[in-house]
């Protein structure tokens, strides 16, 4: 594989809390095969190394695990009582970094789609899987319009783009001297 990322890149990557290859992410990419969407996983050139990316539907999918990424409001994302200050900063963190992930691949003209673990329990992944695979088609769609608008504004784009990412490095960087 080609080396082409920046130590700050390859340290995201590294660090990156989700574990690869969850039961979650298997189901959403079986579903999305299936459905005859083609993808690549893992794309760690992306902020926040996505877990699927279609670069035909411009669309970028996290697959979340509810404990690590602090899904809000839910019954999954518990909080141990036990050494609570760590697992608090942590799980600010991981929020942290998926906030600015998402923001950054925004800003890059991707459209991004979180898909909690909770979702995809038994009892509700017949309605989010589906759910999924309409969102990513109306991404495909809406793309093209909004690129048109945004070749009008390119000069604009090119540095709202330029501090979005110097931004994401500096908070990475923060986030990754802060203890563990
Ligand atoms: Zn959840």
């Amino acid at each position: 594989m080609p080396d082409s990322m920046t130590p700050q890149q390859r340290h995201n990557c590294m660090s990156h809390i989700r574990a690869k290859n969850t039961k979650p992410e298997v189901l959403v990419r079986q579903y999305l095969h299936a459905a005859g969407f083609r993808f690549r996983i893992h794309v760690k050139k992306l902020p926040g190394c996505p877990d699927v990316v279609l670069p035909k539907y411009h669309t970028c999918i996290f697959v979340n695990g509810c404990f690590w990424h602090g899904h809000i409001g839910c019954r999954y994302a518990t909080r141990p009582k036990s050494n609570a200050e760590f697992w608090q900063t942590k799980i600010h963190n991981n929020i942290r970094r998926d906030e600015l992930s998402i923001q950054t691949l925004e800003t890059m003209g991707w459209k991004v789609i979180t898909v909690w673990e909770c979702d995809l329990k038994k009892d509700r992944r017949n309605d989010t899987l589906p759910s999924l695979a309409e969102q990513i088609r109306h991404n495909g769609a809406s793309y093209a319009s909004e690129q048109a608008q945004r070749r009008e504004r390119n000069a604009e784009h090119r540095a709202m783009l330029k501090a979005a990412q110097e931004r994401y490095e500096a908070a990475m960087k923060e986030l990754g001297l802060s203890k563990r």
